[in-house]
């Protein structure tokens, strides 16, 4: 009986140390649902335009608690239809893709910089991307500093979809640039991302196409993934990559599916990742009253 008693003792002083843990580390839990959501990862590219038109596109943001985005097109006309539709919950950025001009070729395409040097005088783009660099080639060098230089000079985010080499090659070229990592990495480990918010400070990133690995096959958040969000919750986005159509058919799912893993985090931490670093980077409000609004 004593012993049993002792047992239940120490249970109880374990148990009420684990309610004051979780005080301090409490997770938002459902209440992440009725939050604004920043989606940094929206593609409008062209074969999407005739199935879902801009009121479509809204009403997806609307129905999932998206209260405004960062569009990026195949080509740029679909983000500035977008963001014509509806200015108060789009912010456009400037793919380079268009004609012939594609993820593998864009940086070799004749005219390249010309094409976004008039865009960017057209349109209030507030970054250069969503662009992949596959690998750091010394033929791209001319172009990527006269990119980085503008990116400077105009204050614009650089949206790179890359592993590690080229956003250190970006910043080798430019230091003083902003950088979006798209897919924080795309296939670099945790540890890798951990180790570049280290070292650049003017290093943010969207977590689109992350989500089964922030989340482990048990549906909790991955141990590494954790700590880099907890240590650097300041620098991440959540977004969903509508690269093509069956994204937009998915859309409801994927955002779901980002609000899950955000429901893992304390309040403060899911509000940051959520919307508030959106804000601050982008200079506006986010907030669920945009929502139904253009
Ligand atoms: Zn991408």
């Amino acid at each position: 009986m004593r012993a049993l008693a002792a047992i239940v003792a120490v249970y109880g002083i374990l148990a009420s140390a684990n309610v004051t843990a979780d005080d301090n580390h409490k997770h938002i839990g459902d209440e992440v649902n009725s939050l604004p959501l920043f989606d940094a990862h929206i593609h409008y590219k062209e074969p999407a335009w005739g199935p879902y038109p801009p009121e479509a596109v809204l009403k997806l943001m609307d129905d999932t608690g998206v209260a405004m985005g960062l569009v990026s097109s195949t080509p740029d006309e679909g983000t500035i239809t977008l963001w014509k539709h509806a200015p108060r919950r789009i912010v456009p950025e400037l793919r380079p893709y268009h004609g012939n001009a594609g993820s593998s070729n864009w940086t070799r395409s004749p005219g390249m910089f010309e094409y976004l040097r008039k865009r960017l005088d057209a349109y209030p783009h507030e970054g250069i991307g969503e662009f992949h660099l596959h690998n750091v080639n010394p033929e791209d060098e001319t172009l990527l500093r006269k990119i980085a230089a503008t990116a400077k000079r105009r204050n614009l985010y650089i949206h790179v979809h890359s592993g590690k080499e080229p956003v250190d090659y970006l910043f080798n070229l430019e230091p003083d640039i902003k950088i979006i990592w798209a897919h924080a990495g795309m296939t670099e480990p945790a540890k890798i991302v951990e180790a570049m918010m280290e070292t650049y400070v003017t290093l943010y990133a969207d977590t689109s196409f992350r989500e089964s690995d922030i989340l482990n096959a048990e549906g909790a958040i991955d141990r590494d993934w954790r700590r880099v969000l907890e240590r650097f919750p300041e620098r991440f986005m959540v977004g969903s990559d509508t690269w093509v159509n069956s994204q937009w058919d998915d859309y409801t799912h994927l955002i779901a599916l980002n609000r899950k893993w955000l429901s893992q985090f304390s309040r403060p931490i899911a509000e940051q990742i959520a919307y508030k670093n959106a804000e601050r980077l982008f200079g506006r409000k986010v907030s669920t009253q945009l929502l139904g609004k253009r």
